[in-house]
């Protein structure tokens, strides 16, 4: 069965903005040193990388496709480029007041992955927001969160982080944390 990395994008793989909204090549700033460990994991171990992204009111007048599309093709065109792919990408357009099930945390978007070959439970998700780790419960999976702590007290979220400790593997804001996580989990015991 299939081991996933359900990666989320803004926050995540690149640095989040003041304004949310990444659509200029300006604007783009990796994630610090996620090259280095996300390519480890990679080359170390055996897990799918699936991007899951919410991109609120895109291909909307005030968010159009253009020029997001450029600036995110050329985003994982770097990251492919250091070998690091992505077998699939799902992205939500909508906002939070269209109470989509495709939007984060909801798996709308993710149906694909409720299968038999998929391993989810041993999978993970990787995100800097609550909704992320709420995804993370909704998937029955756990999450690496990149709390930047702006993710709480936005109004989508029910839940706090006392209820979703289950949910949660590890909170750092490194992504050699994770590695180190990974390691852990896949050394043989003593
Ligand atoms: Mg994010």
């Amino acid at each position: 069965m299939k081991k996933v990395l359900f990666i989320d994008r803004d926050g995540t793989m690149i640095l989040e903005t003041d304004d949310f909204k990444i659509e200029t090549m300006q604007k783009i700033v990796f994630y610090p040193e996620i090259f280095y460990w996300l390519g480890r994991i990679v080359r170390e171990f055996d897990y799918e990388l699936v991007m899951v992204t919410n991109q609120d009111g895109l291909g909307t007048d005030v968010f159009p496709d253009e020029p997001f599309f450029t600036t995110h093709r050329f985003i994982m065109d770097v990251f492919a480029g250091e070998n690091i792919k992505f077998a699939a990408e799902h992205i939500d357009r909508t906002y939070p007041s269209d109470n989509k099930p495709t939007r984060k945390p909801g798996t709308g978007m993710l149906t694909e992955y409720f299968t038999s070959e998929y391993d989810l439970k041993n999978s993970f998700v990787i995100g800097d927001r609550i909704t992320d780790v709420v995804l993370a419960k909704n998937i029955g999976c756990k999450c690496f969160w990149l709390n930047d702590g702006r993710g709480l007290g936005i109004g989508e979220i029910k839940e706090t982080k006392e209820s979703l400790k289950p949910q949660i593997a590890l909170e750092s804001r490194q992504w050699e944390d994770i590695y180190n996580y990974l390691v852990n989990l896949h050394s043989p015991l003593l």
